[in-house]
């Protein structure tokens, strides 16, 4: 990877200034970058001096920098509580150790990978992002749209009363997944989310009773019928089909405990 030319930011307003200059790009924690094909950067943006590397807790509330290494949110014991380990299943799996020290959140959402297993949870968890410019907005639609010229800040998740479990299948440990589904469910609603498809997560919901009504079985296999797959490499879409819905119905029963 070659940098043409460039600057740590000294304040957000700066770095969002030097973003709307046409092939300027904000440097995330550079994993996806150096291997993009894009290998020269006109005029990269660092963020590394804004403070955006914290987990804070509110009451209400996790907001998370957008410079916060993956491994920092794994090793987090509040947000492993307050996702019921979710959060740590899902970044497990990523690569290794040393990369997610490096591979950062912000990185990890504005890249909207298909086979990410961040977006999927966070989807799952109804979680919000925050723009410099564009402000809060949910993270569903921001999947949808991305970041363009702005700068994402921070993502934040909120501690409604939930249960949250996530499950991916591999072929291999630390390789992309093959599928990837994560269900959170609160006392109203059950919110699902399927991914690696292999493209982008998308949100399924229920009404709790209703979920309860139809059992984890029948539920999981009409969400896994909702949603389209594709084949590559690693599986074909028959196969990702199938296995959304066994991963499904496993998180449903987990998360509706009792109720069903
Ligand atoms: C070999 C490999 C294997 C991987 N396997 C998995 C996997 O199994 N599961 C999974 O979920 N993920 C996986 N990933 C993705 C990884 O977890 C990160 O999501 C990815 O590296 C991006 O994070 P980063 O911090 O490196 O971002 P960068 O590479 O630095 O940036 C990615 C993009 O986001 C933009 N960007 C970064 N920060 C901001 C910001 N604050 N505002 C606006 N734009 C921004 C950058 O300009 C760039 O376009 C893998 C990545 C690699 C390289």
């Amino acid at each position: 990877m070659q940098i043409a030319q460039y600057t740590k930011a000294q304040s957000l307003t700066e770095a969002w200034e030097l973003h709307q200059k046409r092939h300027s790009v904000i440097l995330g924690g550079c994993c996806w970058l150096r291997l993009s094909p894009q290998r020269m950067i006109q005029h990269a943006i660092d963020l590394s001096a804004l403070g955006l590397d914290t987990i804070e807790e509110t009451d209400g509330e996790f907001r998370i920098g957008a410079m916060t290494s993956l491994r920092s949110l794994e090793v987090s014991a509040a947000l492993e509580c307050c996702t019921d380990g979710a959060l740590k299943e899902a970044l497990r799996h990523i690569v290794g150790v040393q990369f997610r020290n490096m591979a950062t959140i912000g990185g990890s959402i504005c890249g909207r990978f298909g086979f990410s297993d961040v977006i999927t949870l966070l989807l799952a968890l109804d979680a919000d992002v925050v723009l410099y410019k564009g402000g809060r907005m949910k993270l569903e639609a921001f999947a949808a749209t991305g970041a363009g010229t702005d700068v994402l800040t921070h993502v934040i998740l909120s501690k409604a009363g939930r249960g949250t479990a996530y499950a991916s299948l591999r072929l291999n440990a630390t390789d992309f997944p093959i599928i990837a589904c994560a269900v959170s469910g609160s006392a109203e609603a059950v919110r699902c989310a399927i991914g690696a498809r292999p493209s982008r997560a998308v949100v399924l919901r229920a009404v709790r009773q209703d979920a309860a009504a139809q059992g984890p079985a029948k539920m999981a296999r009409q969400w896994a019928d909702a949603v389209s797959y594709g084949s590559n490499m690693r599986g074909s879409a028959e196969y990702r089909r199938d296995m959304a819905e066994v991963l499904c119905r496993r998180l449903l029963e987990r998360v509706m405990g009792a109720d069903v």
